[in-house]
C-alpha cells in the first residue's frame, strides 16, 4: 500500500521555489469552487487589479497564465514573434538561451547579443545590434538573470528599443516583487513573470502582461497565433471584459487563492519596502559571507538581492556541501548551472524566505559545514559580521 505523501520540512533558500508563507498555503486549502462561479470570477477581477499593482502598469491584458514561468515567457514570443521578423535577443546566462529558442520555434531570425555569464546584457552592444539590423521588430531580455544572480538595465534598454521603434519583451521572472521594476514607466510592452520566486507562490503560474502597443501588434496578426492555448486573442475572452467570462479552460482554481493571498500580503507590506527588505537582508548575508572569505561572482552594481551567486572555495565539493545543509539543516541552496556548474552556489533570499532568521541559518550552517570539511574559510566571523550589519 502508498501511503499519504508528506514532504520533509525545507527553508527554500535556492533559485525558487522559495518558502511559501502558511498564510498562503492556508488559501489554497479553501474549498475548490467552479471557475466560472460569480465569487470566483469577483476574486480574478481583483487578482488582476492586484497584478497590475503589482507590474505597476494599468494595461487591461495583465493575467496569471495557467502554467509556470517558462509557459509566460512561450505566451510573450508566440503571440508577438511573426515568422521571418528579427528579434534582438540578450543572453548572458541560460534564460536568454531559451528566449532564442523561441523565437526560432516561432519562425522567427533571432539575432543574438551574448555577454558573459555574470555581467549584465551591455546595452551598447544592443545599440550596436540595431545599429546593424535596424528592421529589428523585438528587444527581449532577462532582467534578473536566475542563473548567474545578475540584474541587467532594463530601464535604458527598453528606452534604447523605443528609440528603434522595437518592441520589449521582458523576462521578470525573479525581479517581481523582488527588485524595482517599473512596467509603465520604463515603456516595457510584453513582460512575464512566476509565481514561485518573490512572490513566495507555490510554482505553476506566470503572472503575464501585454502593453497597447503589444495588443495591437497581436490584433495586426496576418498569420495565426501558433499555439491554441496560448493565444491571447482566445485568452482575452477569458480574462478580458470585467466580470463576463467565456469558458476556454478551467483555471487552476486553488492555484489562483493562493496568488491572490500572496498579493494581498505584498499589498500590505508595501512594494517598495519588499523590495527593500530583501536589498536589507542581502547586505547582511553578504557581510556573513564576506567575513567568511567567501566572494560573489558578480560585480556589486549588478547583484540581485533575491539571488547571491558565490563562488565555491577552492578544493571543496560543492555537491557534497548543498547534501550537508539539506541533511543536517534541512537548508536548501541552489547548485550553477551551465557554465558556472561546480563552480557557484546560489543562494537564494526570495519572498517569505528572506528573511534574519534564514540569513543566520543559513551563514552558521555554511560555516559548519565548511569548517568541517577542512574548506579554507574564516570561522567565527560571519554571524558577528551579519549581527553587526543588523545593528546598523
Ligand atoms: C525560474 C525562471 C524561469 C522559468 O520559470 P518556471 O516557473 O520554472 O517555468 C524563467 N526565467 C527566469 C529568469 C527564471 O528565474
Amino acid at each position: 500500500m502508498i501511503k499519504s505523501f508528506h514532504p520533509p520540512q525545507r527553508i527554500l533558500m535556492g533559485p525558487g521555489p522559495s518558502d511559501v508563507s502558511p498564510r498562503v498555503l492556508e488559501a489554497m486549502a479553501r474549498p475548490t469552487i467552479g471557475h466560472l462561479d460569480p465569487a470566483f470570477v469577483q476574486m480574478m477581477d481583483e487578482l488582476k487589479g492586484l497584478l497590475k499593482a503589482a507590474f505597476k502598469t494599468d494595461n487591461e491584458l495583465t493575467m496569471p497564465v495557467s502554467a509556470p514561468g517558462s509557459a509566460g515567457m512561450e505566451a510573450c514570443f508566440v503571440n508577438l514573434v511573426e515568422p521571418g521578423e528579427k528579434v534582438i535577443v540578450c543572453q548572458n546566462g541560460v534564460f536568454g538561451g531559451r528566449m532564442k529558442e523561441n523565437v526560432e520555434r516561432f519562425g522567427g531570425e533571432a539575432i543574438l547579443v551574448s555577454d558573459d555569464w555574470g555581467t549584465p546584457v551591455s546595452v551598447d552592444k544592443v545599440k550596436a545590434a540595431f545599429e546593424a539590423h535596424p528592421d529589428a521588430k523585438i528587444l527581449a531580455f532577462v532582467h534578473a538573470e536566475t542563473s548567474t544572480g545578475v540584474r541587467s538595465d532594463a530601464q535604458a534598454l527598453c528606452k534604447l528599443a523605443q528609440e528603434y521603434g522595437a518592441l520589449t519583451i521582458v523576462d521578470a521572472v525573479t525581479s517581481l516583487g523582488g527588485t524595482e521594476l517599473e512596467v509603465d514607466a520604463w515603456g516595457i510592452d510584453a513582460i512575464y513573470s512566476g509565481t514561485q520566486k518573490c512572490l513566495s507562490c507555490p510554482p505553476g503560474i506566470s503572472p503575464v502582461s501585454f502593453g497597447p502597443k503589444a495588443v495591437a501588434k497581436v490584433q495586426a496578426r496576418e498569420s495565426s497565433v501558433p499555439s491554441w492555448f496560448l493565444d491571447k486573442k482566445l485568452v482575452m475572452g477569458y480574462w478580458g471584459g470585467e466580470g463576463k467570462r467565456a469558458y476556454h479552460h478551467t483555471a487552476p482554481v486553488n492555484s489562483l487563492y493562493a496568488l491572490h493571498e500572496a498579493l494581498v500580503m505584498l499589498q500590505e507590506e508595501g512594494l517598495e519596502n519588499a523590495q527593500e527588505r530583501h536589498d536589507h537582508h542581502h547586505q547582511a548575508l553578504k557581510a556573513g559571507l564576506e567575513a567568511m572569505g567567501i566572494q560573489f561572482l558578480v560585480e556589486e552594481a549588478y547583484r540581485l538581492p533575491q539571488l547571491n551567486t558565490v563562488i565555491v572555495p577552492e578544493g571543496v565539493d560543492e555537491a557534497a556541501v548543498r547534501s550537508a545543509l539539506l541533511n543536517n539543516y534541512g537548508l536548501e541552496i541552489g547548485a550553477g548551472l551551465g557554465a558556472l556548474a561546480g563552480k557557484v552556489w546560489r543562494i537564494g533570499l526570495m519572498g517569505a524566505a528572506c528573511n534574519r532568521r534564514n540569513v543566520t541559518l543559513c551563514l552558521s550552517a555554511l560555516e559548519s559545514t565548511l569548517v568541517q570539511m577542512g574548506a579554507p574559510v574564516n570561522a567565527g566571523k560571519a554571524l558577528v559580521a551579519a549581527e553587526a550589519f543588523y545593528k546598523g
